[in-house]
């Protein structure tokens, strides 16, 4: 498949150009996006054989439900009959904005999109390009990351070319996502709000508007996200996640060997190659999935990670960090 290119820019997007995006997803077909947490790859919510087209770009297991980007709150119920008043609190808190809300699901929702759980899971984002297309689109837009399935989420327009060309009809050049890491997904459904995956949107955050909340995540049983039991974020190159970087001492030296920390711990990349984390979590997440591809593109082979307190946006980069290790730590 030949694949489109679109770009525009994200603080004055160009309606014509995004138009022609959102015809495109109108006929079936599938567009790249950029949003505020990673680049998406969208196809019409109501339109099952497009949907499975996304299953087919990325490789990715079918069992693994997909989240439906709305540009307006009240989009909410083409998805689901009820949303519950913690969820509607959850919505005027952080929409639009990185947090995945699961409710039930509505009868006629196709099957495909939740991959046959009685759920759905719904997210207004708040970057322009999205919203515009959603809008444009005049539905619901399906839209796991736009990578191959197990790669790192792409953050910029590059990395998301470098998965999706030949695969999805159009892609949209919005320059880099300000958030980098996935959204928070919090499941509305019971009588406590779980945190299923973490992001941006903290627990203490979810905490503050219902008055709970737990996370659920890794710790839960079973897990109910089915996301979770399949690799992710992996590069080519061996990842460790450091717990300790203020004692961190690399072993190995080299071009070949990459280590990602903060500004402030770069002496201890001392003869490797060193991945600037910036300041802070906030930086950190920003950049993560771009150091780890830009780690491969540099042919490094081992990439050494610090690991960030367990806290605010920290904890979102540790799930993802984690993953990416295979659970390896030092
Ligand atoms: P991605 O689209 O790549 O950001 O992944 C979406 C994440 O949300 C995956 O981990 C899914 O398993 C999870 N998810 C999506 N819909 C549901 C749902 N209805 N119930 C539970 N988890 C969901
Ligand atoms: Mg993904």
């Amino acid at each position: 498949m030949k694949t489109t290119y679109i770009k525009t820019d994200p603080f004055a997007p160009d309606e014509g150009a995004i138009r022609e995006a959102a015809e495109c997803i109108k006929h079936g077909g599938l567009v790249a996006f950029p949003t505020e947490t990673v680049y998406g790859l969208g196809a019409d919510s109501f339109n099952p054989d497009a949907v499975k087209k996304i299953y087919l770009a990325k490789g990715r297991p079918s069992d693994n439900p997909l989240i439906s980007h709305i540009a307006h709150m009240d989009e909410a119920m083409k998805l689901t009959d009820y949303v519950t008043p913690d969820a509607k609190k959850l919505m005027e808190a952080y929409w639009g904005g990185p947090l995945t809300i699961i409710l039930k699901r509505k009868s006629g929702v196709p099957d495909i999109i939740s991959a046959g759980l009685d759920t759905v899971s719904i997210r207004m984002p708040s970057h322009s390009i999205a919203n515009m297309l959603i809008r444009l689109a005049g539905t619901p837009i399906a839209a796991p990351s736009a990578n191959l399935s197990g790669s790192p989420s792409p953050t910029t327009f590059e990395h998301c070319k470098k998965d999706m060309d030949g695969r999805v009809d159009m892609i949209i050049d919005g320059g880099e996502c300000s958030i980098g890491v996935e959204s928070t997904v919090v499941d509305m459904t019971g009588e406590v709000p779980v945190i299923l995956r973490p992001g941006a949107v903290t627990l203490e955050d979810i905490v503050s508007v219902c008055g709970k909340g737990i996370y659920g995540g890794e710790y839960a049983d079973a897990p109910k996200c089915p996301g979770m039991k399949y690799v992710h974020y992996s590069p080519d190159a061996e990842v460790f996640a450091i717990a300790d970087t203020e004692n961190f001492k690399a072993e190995m030296k080299g071009d070949n060997v990459g280590v990602i920390t903060y500004e402030k711990y770069r002496d201890k990349a001392e003869g490797c190659r060193f991945l600037s984390a910036g300041e802070n979590d906030n930086d950190y997440a920003a950049r993560l999935f771009y150091l780890l591809r830009r780690a491969d593109e540099e042919g490094i082979k081992t990439v050494f990670a610090s690991l960030p307190e367990n806290k605010g946006m920290g904890t979102a980069i540790r799930n993802r960090l984690l993953k990416a290790a295979g659970g390896r730590v030092i």
